[in-house]
């Protein structure tokens, strides 16, 4: 076998099944590494050549950041282009030119290599300045710096703006910022090394349908652009180059999953409510607005968790009252007359926004996030809030706090609202008199505390996600301890069950807004009917998969599961319980299993 073939055969990848679906498609690879470049000489002659390159490459750099700057402004706003220009002004810089001339014709270097060091030189300055916001720019200048080179050394890998036809998503990470900007009818499947099953790829991916594997260690490494893909995101299987063979199994597989999603959107119109007759309230996730349509014709009752940070993010500045206000009305109307939960900004960990002027922290996930963020910068919690009880106006709107580790933060929160109010109140704006405020129940603390959080608030929201990685002490978006990253362990279970508890001990109701329900599926969806949730708020195109398990099983029955559930003491037992349930008593469930953790 020569080279050429041995590349080009099949390679199968076991990653974390992060978006269920399968997808086939060429690989679009982007975030690769910095590109190495060589000290490399150049004879006398070659020097005036070499300037040319480099002048030229500048120029096509800049054509291409403002191509790329329109189709940000057309399709996420004037604010989001608005880094790109920082960025044309960078190349613009009369000294960074100059300097890299001088370098080549005085040093004898290559283009790449003299744009290199003197570029690597300004990044050292901007290393010892203290300022913050100037050693940010410093990711700013290497950017600029990596397109320039790219350029220069002829290879295209770019953001997923740019993508402009269908395509595989490949990277080492996605990150928010990667991610923005995409358009959906391009994306055919993501495929990241890094992440776990709430990362934000896989969380963005299943809240647009597409099939995703996250966790699928050294993919990005072995994919080439143009190689021939094929996603499961039901199983967390990637075949890189797959044989004629292969392709013709997973058609089918294909095939069968249309089915089946087909099938289920029958559901729509009918509620979710189990066979002996318990109602449960099913609502979506959505991150932005044009995620709507799809909660909608999914047969979501409302919005459960609305994310509003993706708003503040990829922008230079900050959202103003007025701008925000239009954006959350917009969504209040369109989903009027069901209930829309609107999480105050849950700023921090992985959701970084450029406008935040801070020492980078070494615990991110630890550290200013969340209600810990909006109590320390008042300014802008007080902005959001009068926008949303102005949205409030145009239906129905619940408050949430995500974050919340003390009951001081909570008050300190309400205290808020009630200035907000009398503020609006004053000034004669028209605002929602009857929100709802909940919290998140989120970190271990949170569940310790829910009876007394339960007497401040009119109901919670448990964040699985982070509640999870708090309590198992394993980062949300690291694939190498994700086996440990499991919903179904015994200790998720009993505090889930202990949240509810108190909530309707003290007459409160209680949802859950995590992606448990999508990532360890059927298995997580018993648990959380049998534990007695009032609410359950899934990403759209799970919302089907969820309404027919509420519809196929009695309350009764899942609250004994519960019970048995809560007496285990692995996950491992807990998964076995439930698999002979399913064989023995809903056999016609066990499509809806997901490939579980390895936990012994
Ligand atoms: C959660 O933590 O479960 C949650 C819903 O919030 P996020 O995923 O945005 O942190
Ligand atoms: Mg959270």
């Amino acid at each position: 076998m020569d080279r050429e073939q041995i590349e080009k055969s099949e390679m199968i990848f076991d990653g974390i099944p992060a978006s269920p679906g399968i997808a086939f498609g060429e690989a679009f690879v982007i975030n690769v590494e910095d590109l190495s470049v060589e000290d490399e000489r150049i004879g006398v002659d070659l020097v005036e050549g070499e300037i040319s390159r480099f002048e030229e490459a500048l120029d096509e750099t800049k054509k291409e950041l403002m191509d790329l700057s329109r189709v940000l402004e057309d399709e996420m706003g004037k604010e989001h282009a608005k880094i790109l220009d920082s960025h044309i002004l960078m190349l613009a810089d009369e000294v960074m030119r100059k300097d890299t001339v001088e370098m080549i014709s005085t040093e004898h270097v290559s283009a790449p290599c003299a744009f290199h060091r003197v570029i690597e030189k300004t990044l050292r300055v901007f290393d010892q300045i203290k300022d913050q916001y100037l050693k940010e720019r410093s990711e700013d200048i290497r950017d600029v710096r990596r397109r320039v080179i790219r350029n220069l050394l002829g290879q295209k890998v770019d953001g997923l703006v740019n993508l402009r036809k269908e395509a595989v998503v490949v990277g080492k990470n996605l990150t928010p910022s990667d991610t923005m900007g995409f358009k959906r009818k391009f994306v055919k499947a993501f495929v990241s090394d890094m992440g776990g099953s709430t990362s934000h790829a896989a969380i963005m991916a299943r809240s647009h349908g597409i099939p995703a594997v996250v966790g699928a260690d050294g993919f990005s490494s072995y994919a080439k652009p143009y190689d021939y893909i094929i996603v499961d995101g039901t199983t967390g299987q990637v075949v890189l180059n797959p044989t004629p063979e292969t392709v013709k199994l997973y058609e089918v597989a294909q095939e069968r999953f249309r089915q089946l999603e087909a099938e289920l959107l029958t559901l729509k119109d009918y509620p979710a409510v189990t066979l002996d007759g318990r109602k449960i309230e099913l609502s979506g996730n959505i991150e932005t607005i044009d995620e709507l349509d799809d909660i909608i014709s999914h047969g979501a009752k409302g919005i459960g968790l609305f994310r509003t940070e993706y708003f503040f993010m990829g922008r230079e500045t900050l959202p103003g009252e007025e701008e925000q206000y239009r954006f959350y009305r917009d969504v209040v109307k369109r989903i009027a007359p069901d209930p829309v939960i609107i999480r105050t900004l849950d700023i921090g960990g992985d959701k970084i926004a450029n406008w935040v002027d801070d020492r980078p922290e070494e615990n991110p996930f630890m550290g200013w996030r969340g209600i810990r963020f909006t109590l320390s910068r008042k300014d802008i919690f007080r902005t959001q809030l009068r926008a949303i009880y102005r949205a409030a106006a145009h239906g129905r709107v619940r408050i949430m706090f995500p974050m919340v580790s003390i009951v001081d933060e909570v008050r300190a929160a309400l205290a808020i609202c009630e200035e907000v109010k009398n503020d609006l109140s004053r000034e004669r704006y028209q605002y929602g008199k009857d929100v709802e405020i909940g919290v998140m129940i989120e970190t271990p603390s949170a569940v310790a505390l829910a009876d007394h959080l339960a007497k401040e608030v009119d109901f919670f929201s448990i964040g699985s996600n982070d509640l999870v990685q708090y309590t198992l002490a394993v980062d949300r978006g690291n694939s190498r301890i994700a086996y440990l990253y499991d919903e179904l362990h015994p200790s998720i279970i009993r505090l889930i069950h202990e949240t509810v508890q108190a909530a309707h001990k003290n007459n409160i109701w209680a949802g859950l807004c995590g992606e448990m329900t999508a990532s360890v599926g059927v298995h997580g969806t018993l648990l959380l009917i049998g534990a007695g949730l009032d609410e359950l708020s899934a990403p759209a195109f799970l919302i089907p998969e969820v309404k027919k398990i509420i519809r196929s099983v009695t309350y009764d029955e899942t609250k004994t599961l519960l019970k048995k559930a809560l007496r285990k003491s692995t996950s491992k037992e807990i998964r076995t319980l439930i698999d002979k349930y399913l064989k023995d008593r809903r056999p016609e469930l066990q499509e809806f299993a997901i490939k579980g953790s390895s936990e012994a």
